[in-house]
């Protein structure tokens, strides 16, 4: 399912409405006429909304915080029936990966190419959807994503990846981010705030709370591309804990054995970790714990690649 996140909501409780109203604005992005859009859209019944307008009005109640109605539930409902568009998970290399993301300011979709592609991928709110979704156009003709308004699409013809990954890393890349960090201050912010060390060097550190259980089920078994936005979620999550606290930094513990992922989850946990220093205001550093060699060596130079890049 394509929003996997809301699946926990189902059985909606008060209590649990400021973590959604979080995870609401962690996964959707909102054309910036989204309140307009409300207006003509919040008097219709949910049954008649397309997915597009539904993040709206769900987008909507998590900035007012206004529940009075049961339109949560039923967006909630709705929205989880949702097939899962993402696509699989590229084979490209770190360097490739990083090629194809200089190259993409270049790659517009047009709309006379429309005809000629089936699916389309936007790399500023992560959507990939087929291409009769696409209803505008700039005035140079370039398409519109149907879920942000921007015009920050390709299409599946380029061959150029659609991954849950590779979108992030073209977003952070371009400075869509929450501070405004463009990727030339992040590779400074992640040169000041990620380090890396082995067990060995990091006595004293109170680690008890920070390990990373949810990763263990990815040890023996192949990652798949619908894994990709949980594993960064679940790790820029445990970090938000500390940005809430308004810590400085904080440590996590990458417990590890399998061999398989090595390069997929190192790319991962760093992705994770520079959206967070690219979005958090409090949180500067992060020490990664990780004890197996093989996944540290990967995730150094995964590091090291994305900083000299
Ligand atoms: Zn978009």
């Amino acid at each position: 399912m394509k929003y996997w996140w809301l699946e926990k909501y189902t059985e909606l409780e008060v209590r649990m409405l400021p973590e959604l109203f979080l995870d609401i604005q962690f996964f959707l992005t909102m054309p910036k006429n989204y309140l307009q859009i409300y207006k003509k859209i919040e008097s219709l019944p949910i049954s008649t909304l397309s997915e597009e307008e539904m993040c709206i009005v769900l987008y909507y109640i998590s900035v007012t915080k206004n529940v009075k109605n049961n339109h949560i539930s039923q967006i909630i409902e709705r929205l989880l029936l949702v097939p899962d568009t993402s696509l699989p998970i590229s084979d490209y290399n770190l360097s490739e990966i990083i090629h194809e993301i200089y190259g993409l300011k270049e790659k517009k979709a047009m709309v006379d190419q429309m005809d000629s592609n089936n699916v389309a991928a936007c790399y500023s709110c992560l959507n990939v959807f087929y291409v009769d979704q696409i209803t505008s156009a700039n005035r140079k003709g370039q398409c519109l994503c149907p879920f942000c308004g921007k015009n920050k699409l390709y299409f599946d013809n380029e061959l150029i990846p659609m991954n849950y990954s590779f979108l992030l890393h073209s977003k952070i890349f371009y400075g869509i981010t929450e501070l405004g960090c463009d990727f030339s201050k992040l590779k400074k912010i992640i040169k000041k705030g990620i380090t890396i060390m082995k067990k060995s060097s990091s006595k004293g550190i109170n680690t008890s709370k920070k390990r990373n259980h949810f990763l263990e089920k990815y040890q023996k078994k192949l990652i798949k591309s619908e894994d990709e936005s949980q594993i960064i979620k679940k790790i820029y999550d445990s970090l938000f804990v500390t940005e809430r606290n308004g810590d400085y930094e904080t440590t996590l513990i990458i417990d590890w054995e399998g061999q398989l992922n090595l390069f997929e989850i190192s790319y991962l946990i760093i992705l994770s970790c520079t959206l967070a220093l690219g979005n958090f205001f409090y949180l500067k550093h992060i020490s990664l714990i990780i004890e197996n060699d093989q996944l540290r060596n990967q995730t150094e130079k995964v590091l090291r690649m994305l900083i000299k890049s």
